[in-house]
C-alpha cells in the first residue's frame, strides 16, 4: 500500500493529472491513487512506458547540456515543465554555467507548489503558472520577464506538451506565436508522442490504443505522425540529426544504442535554431 503525500491546496486528487501520471512513470512520489490507476491502464498496453519517459528526460538532459556548453545559451523557458524530478533544467544548465537563468512554466497547481518549494532560495530560476494555449500570457508573464531577456537568445523547451493539445487547439499556431517572441539565434526543442504508422504497424496499433486510454482517463493525448511533428518546426533550422527517436538524438559518446524495443518510436523529437 502506497501512502500518499498530502495534496497541496487547489490540487484535485479525484481526477488524474498529466504531470502526476508522468511523475509516476518516472518513479516519483508526487502522485495519487487516481494517477497510478490511469498510468497502470496505459502500462497494460505498453509496459515499458517508464522507459519512454526516462528516454525523454535523457533527451532533455542532452539538449540542455548541448545548448549551454556548445551553443552558449544562458536562458531557458521550459513550458510544460512537469513536477521537479532528477535532472531538472536549472540543475543541468547551472552545472555548466552558474549564471544561466531558467523559468519553468506549467498549468498544474501541483507543479507550481512543488516547484516554488524547491526554488524558494534560487534567484536565477523561477516557476510560473500559465497555460501554453495562451502563449501571450507566457511571453508577458512578469515572472518570465524577471529572468528572461527576450532580446537575447533563449532555449525554448516544449517537451512532452504539444501532444497534450488537441488538433482544434492549433498547437502549430501556438508554437509559432511562442517562436515569434524569441530573438534570432534562439533554439527550440520539441518531444512528442509519435504514431509510426505503417512503417511499424504493431507499435502504431499500441499507440492508438494508449491514445484512447489517455483520452478516457485524462481527457488528453494525441499521437502524431512524423510529418505532423515536423510541421511544428516550421520556420526553424533543424539541428543534426533532425527529428529522431529520443535515444537516437546525439547519444552520449561511448553509450550503447540500447534495444530497439516497443517504445523506441513512442516519443520522437529534435532541436532547431531560429535563424
Ligand atoms: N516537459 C517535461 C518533460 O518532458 O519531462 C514534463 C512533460 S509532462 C508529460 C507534460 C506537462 O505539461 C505536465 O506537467 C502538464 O501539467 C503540462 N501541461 C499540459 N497541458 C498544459 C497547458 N495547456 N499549459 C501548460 N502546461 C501544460
Amino acid at each position: 500500500m502506497v501512502s500518499d503525500i498530502p495534496a497541496p491546496p487547489g490540487v484535485d486528487i479525484t481526477r488524474p493529472s498529466v504531470a502526476r501520471v508522468y511523475d509516476y512513470m518516472l518513479g516519483g512520489k508526487d502522485n495519487f491513487a487516481v494517477d497510478r490507476q490511469a498510468a497502470e491502464a496505459a502500462l497494460r498496453i505498453t509496459p515499458d512506458g517508464p522507459e519512454a519517459a526516462r528516454a525523454n528526460r535523457a533527451f532533455l538532459g542532452r539538449v540542455v547540456h548541448h545548448l549551454v556548453a556548445e551553443a552558449g545559451i544562458r536562458q531557458f523557458l521550459d513550458i510544460g515543465s512537469g513536477l521537479p524530478t532528477q535532472g531538472n533544467v536549472h540543475q543541468i544548465a547551472q552545472r555548466v554555467a552558474a549564471d544561466a537563468h531558467v523559468v519553468y512554466v506549467d498549468s498544474d497547481p501541483m507543479v507550481l507548489a512543488h516547484g516554488r518549494a524547491l526554488l524558494a532560495d534560487n534567484r536565477t530560476t523561477a516557476v510560473a503558472n500559465a497555460d501554453v494555449r495562451q502563449p501571450r500570457s507566457i511571453l508577458d508573464h512578469p515572472d518570465v520577464h524577471g529572468l528572461i531577456d527576450f532580446d537575447q537568445p533563449v532555449g525554448l523547451l516544449l517537451l512532452g506538451i504539444l501532444h497534450h493539445l488537441a488538433d482544434d487547439e492549433k498547437p502549430g499556431d501556438i508554437a509559432a506565436s511562442l517562436y515569434a517572441g524569441l530573438a534570432p539565434g534562439s533554439y527550440v526543442a520539441i518531444s512528442h508522442f509519435h504514431d509510426p504508422g505503417e512503417a511499424h504497424p504493431e507499435e502504431s496499433r499500441s499507440a492508438r490504443e494508449v491514445e484512447r486510454i489517455f483520452n478516457q482517463t485524462m481527457g488528453t493525448g494525441r499521437w502524431r505522425t512524423h510529418d505532423e511533428i515536423l510541421a511544428y518546426f516550421a520556420g526553424l533550422e533543424l539541428v543534426e540529426p533532425g527529428i529522431v527517436p529520443m535515444a537516437e538524438w546525439r547519444p552520449e559518446p561511448g553509450t550503447a544504442p540500447g534495444p530497439r524495443n516497443s517504445i523506441h518510436h513512442t516519443l520522437i523529437g529534435g532541436l532547431a535554431r531560429k535563424p
